[in-house]
């Protein structure tokens, strides 16, 4: 892992904060906090589940595809504590009408704990069970 040289937080290969060995709030003069723990951050993208989406792909006679759409955070290199939007994941789930079950057709990247998934699948089978499995379902 490449690390500033001052407050040893993660620097991102291929950034200017790599070759140069040292973070942007550093290299800017910026203050560091006095706990030591807290500085060294370490970039791990995670989804937000407050901002995701249900999206029907497919409905059959016998079962109906969603795609799970979570926005995906990461640190903000600029800021000691911020966070930044890098993107959205995606995944698709099928849900089998008859049985109640969800199948995981392509996997949620970034799903830590499977937490995202977990939900999505509590909206869907809630929506089965009500009879409207709808083009879109909300998951908050
Ligand atoms: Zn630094």
């Amino acid at each position: 892992m490449l690390s500033c040289d001052v407050c040893k937080t993660e620097l991102l290969e291929g950034t200017e904060a790599a070759s140069q060995m040292r973070c942007i709030p550093c290299g800017e003069g910026r203050s560091i906090s006095r706990d030591a723990e807290q500085n060294i951050r370490r970039f791990k993208k995670v989804l937000d589940l407050k901002n995701t989406r249900l999206d029907r792909l497919m409905d059959t006679a016998t079962f109906a595809d969603y795609a799970i759409t979570a926005a995906v955070w990461d640190l903000d290199p600029r800021f000691r504590s911020r966070h930044l939007n890098v993107g959205t994941s995606t995944g698709v789930v099928r849900v089998i009408k008859e049985r109640g079950a969800i199948e995981v057709v392509y996997p949620l990247a970034y799903d830590e704990d499977d937490v995202v998934l977990k939900r999505a699948t509590q909206v869907i089978l809630a929506a089965l069970e009500g009879g409207a499995l709808t083009e879109q379902l909300a998951i908050s």
